[in-house]
């Protein structure tokens, strides 16, 4: 932990050097997906950077826990409280338990993430398991005289809360009625004191399925209840790290800071959280990625190729690389030449390390592993800057081609010290694997694992079928049945 970390806050609007309260724990929170629809590359983007936090946070010797939620009721259609609730309204097209459809894309997220590396969070709480805990909170505000009840529903009250705290310190938004305004016309609206006000708790119309008891009669959840009930929960208030996207900055976050500081009561407002990151959006040929657009691409489009954007199949390790070569605070553009010139680059940098161990060694070396990992250091201690760290990683391999010019010299010792060096900081803290020919022969076997299992089951063998599958359960693999076929995960779920 000797290495000094530098990291944007959002609610400084500046690089502050990483202190955490109480050392060694850290305690990361980051707004995990709504799960109504197959992951996409702006999921990819928000969890490969936590990831990247979580992997380095480690790697410095710290003790992290890393909660990321997954949000399966109270996000509706517009951030702005009305509209249908997202899973709600899915289940309904669908015909589905709205259950059904949280767990059938969590299980998506699990398996696009694993594929991508992203390492699992230490805690993954849902927020339809947390009901009482949001009631609670909600019950703390209101008798803090932070919130008002009509017909059912609860609201925040903005005009109350300003009186004692800040309001919109993390977003800068200073005008906030003009942001409101497109949502005025809408169902529940009149109900509010104050267009800034948002919902805490909504009552349940009839026709609603998701829905729960509570002291105010039956309902659900606002969204931004769920991350302050859940955070407080599992790391107390306040704790280190909040992240998640650019556009989760305002209303989501901002309502978290004023839920938190209204419940707690504090004199002197605690944010939160120490630190706010956030990582940038991903645009597709320029244009913001939306179904609505018709330029959104899932992952396992990308990873199949079958999507009429995609020129070709893009594996997991190219399209993790490819966000690893932006700056997660900067803007990342999506296209077919982007990710091509990724995937080469990362064919370079592998092959150059593999040349470590063919190069004519000397009996002194030009460059050393300790240079290399003070520049790797400096690189990602700049506000994690993997932009850099990959710009350093070229860098040395230009050297080792430089070794067989005979420009450069390197001992052989010294060559297996940057190649650990090298493979530590592409493996464990960049989480940059090569997929190599086992992969490609496990699949080979899986697909032969999958037809047998098939094969049973159309002569309704199922004592075979079901050994099968938990066979490979004990060895951690899981098949999954999905509409397209079956599908096999590496990892119980
Ligand atoms: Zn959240």
């Amino acid at each position: 932990m000797n290495q000094e970390l530098y990291l944007f806050n959002t609610l400084t609007h500046q690089k502050e050097l990483f202190y955490p309260l109480k050392p060694p724990f850290v305690g990361l929170y980051v707004c995990g997906p709504t799960v109504y629809g197959e992951p996409h590359l702006g999921h990819a983007r928000s969890a490969i950077t936590f990831d990247i936090v979580f992997r380095y946070l480690k790697h410095l010797g710290y003790k992290v826990r890393y909660v990321r939620n997954i949000t399966d009721v109270g996000h509706l259609e517009s951030d702005a409280d009305e509209g249908e609730d997202k899973i709600a309204k899915k289940a309904r097209i669908e015909q589905l338990e709205p259950m059904e459809v949280a767990q059938f894309y969590t299980d998506a997220y699990h398996f696009a993430m694993d594929k991508l590396r992203v390492l699992r969070p230490s805690i993954e709480p849902r927020a339809t398991g947390h009901i009482p805990e949001q009631i609670e909170m909600i019950e703390k505000i209101l008798q803090n005289g932070f919130a008002y009840v009509v017909n059912g529903s609860v609201y925040f009250d903005i005009q109350a809360y300003k009186k004692k705290y800040s309001y919109g310190k993390l977003s800068g938004r200073t005008n906030i009625e003009e942001n409101l305004a497109v949502s005025r016309e809408l169902e529940g609206f009149q109900e509010k004191r104050h267009p800034e006000d948002f919902a805490l708790w909504k009552k349940a119309n009839p026709e609603h399925i998701m829905r729960w008891k509570s002291p105010w009669g039956e309902g659900f959840p606002g969204w931004h209840i769920e991350c302050s009930a859940m955070s407080t929960k599992y790391l107390g208030s306040p704790f280190d790290i909040h992240g998640g996207g650019l556009d989760l900055i305002f209303p989501h976050h901002e309502a978290e800071i004023a839920q938190t500081n209204a419940c707690e009561c504090y004199d002197n407002p605690l944010n939160q959280a120490k630190y706010w990151l956030h990582c940038n959006m991903i645009t597709v040929n320029g244009k913001k990625m939306g179904k609505s657009l018709g330029n959104f691409i899932t992952l396992n489009e990308f990873f199949s190729g079958n999507h009429p954007m995609l020129s070709q199949a893009y594996s997991p390790t190219t399209i993790r690389f490819f966000i690893l070569q932006a700056h997660y605070r900067s803007t990342l553009d999506f296209s077919n030449e982007a990710l091509q010139a990724s995937e080469k680059a990362l064919i370079r940098l592998l092959q150059g390390i593999q040349k470590l161990d063919t190069i004519k060694y000397a009996g002194t070396s030009s460059f050393t592993a300790s240079e290399i990992q003070q520049k790797l250091y400096q690189a990602m201690n700049d506000d994690l800057n993997t932009a850099k760290v990959i710009a350093e990683l070229f860098h040395v391999i230009d050297k080792i081609h430089a070794v067989d010019l005979k420009q450069e010299t390197l001992s052989q010792q010294e060559a297996n010290s940057i190649k650990k060096l090298l493979t530590t900081w592409l493996e464990d803290i960049l989480g940059i694997v090569p997929e190599t020919r086992t992969n490609e022969q496990l699949e080979e076997v899986m697909q032969i694992l999958i037809e047998l299992r098939n094969e049973a089951r159309a002569q309704k063998n199922y004592a075979l079928s079901d050994t099968i599958r938990d066979k490979l359960q004990a060895v951690q693999i899981t098949l999954r049945d999905t509409p397209e076929g079956t599908i096999w995960v590496n990892g119980k779920i």
